[in-house]
């Protein structure tokens, strides 16, 4: 039986072998991955940095295909 902290609760489990691995139960597991696919939701849905359509000429530079 190997003991690990669970990313989620950070409380040590015997974790090893279990279907939520690594993570103690799927309560864990589940609001891990929540927690990481509302924080990629936040980053796609921020507005471009100021002066973002300086970079449009600079772009098709370098993909000229596109
Ligand atoms: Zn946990």
């Amino acid at each position: 039986m190997i003991e690990v902290t669970c990313p989620q609760c950070r409380r040590r489990k015997v974790v090893q072998g279990r279907p939520t691995f690594p993570f103690c139960c799927a309560g864990c597991r589940d609001g891990d991955l929540s927690a990481w696919t509302e924080e990629r939701y936040r980053i796609a849905g921020e507005a471009p940095p100021a002066g973002s359509e300086e970079a449009g000429p600079l772009d098709e530079a370098i993909h000229p295909e596109d």
